[in-house]
């Protein structure tokens, strides 16, 4: 089994450290449960310049380093890879961060997981070339049988495959979203994740 795990806010708490983080650079007091939009200038209603602020800020290697883990994810995870299932961790961070982001998944248990950055949401320079970058056009050749993602922008990505399943883990910008089809299943956490992924083959 093919699954395609992504990273932040499925394997760890992105959306509550940049909540703080916004509340620290800026001043601006959007809880976590409070955050409507995935889009994190819309979420905390920030400036184009607070925007790139917070951006940069928080994507330093030592802020995305202090990132909690989502509680299970590596438990999950590591199942999976000991039952012989393909697990690819797929991200949408900037490329930059590739080798923190791989030392977070060391750190966390998940050195046998592989880790591909794509650019999901259009932000890279697709002249830049390198072994852990997926293009577009090699990600729609691999084939899955279950994906964890909590971005409403990212469900075009699987549109393609329309046996896949699709485990939308649950995140207060998604809880509204319609969701594209009768595959999408909202997860509350790993463990209704590992319920519904155990013993059942194709995921
Ligand atoms: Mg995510």
């Amino acid at each position: 089994m093919n699954i395609y795990v992504d990273f932040d806010d499925c394997l760890c708490e992105s959306g509550r450290f940049f909540s703080g983080l916004a509340a620290d650079m800026f001043g601006k007091n959007v809880p976590y449960e409070e955050m409507r939009f995935f889009n994190l200038q819309q979420a905390f209603r920030l400036t184009d310049e607070e925007y790139r602020e917070l951006l940069i800020r928080g994507h330093e290697d030592e802020m995305l380093l202090s990132i909690e883990e989502t509680p299970g994810a590596s438990a999950v995870l590591n199942e999976w890879i000991r039952r012989g299932e393909n697990v690819t961790v797929i991200t949408g961070r900037p490329y930059r961060t590739y080798e923190v982001s791989r030392l977070w998944l060391d750190r966390h248990g998940l050195g046998d997981v592989q880790l591909l950055l794509m650019d999901k949401y259009g932000r890279e320079d697709h002249t830049v070339k390198a072994d852990f970058i997926l293009e577009p056009e090699d990600y729609y050749r691999m084939k899955f049988d279950c994906a964890v993602e909590d971005s409403p922008s990212a469900f075009r990505f699987f549109g393609h495959l329309p046996e896949l399943k699709v485990l939308v883990f649950e995140r207060p910008w998604n809880r509204e979203t319609e969701l594209p089809g009768n595959n999408f299943i909202r997860c509350s956490g790993w463990e209704t994740i590992r319920a519904i992924t155990a013993g059942e083959p194709g995921c």
